[in-house]
């Protein structure tokens, strides 16, 4: 198996988990209606995805 000949430095390590933090999730506007949504998901207040009906939302 090959193997790391030295260790690397806590710098080095540093900087390959500089880009590892977790993001938060980012809302966006849902083109029908206008309200925040999660992207890749259907909008929970019309029930439209790309561009058409895909679920039926209760009027409450
Ligand atoms: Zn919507």
């Amino acid at each position: 198996m090959p193997n790391p000949k030295r260790r690397h430095s806590k710098a080095r390590r540093g900087k390959r988990r500089a880009h590892d933090a977790l993001q938060v999730p980012q809302p966006t506007l849902c083109p029908n209606c206008q309200e925040p949504r999660m992207q890749h998901r259907v909008c929970p207040k019309c029930g439209h995805y790309k561009g058409r009906q895909v679920v039926q939302v209760e009027q409450t």
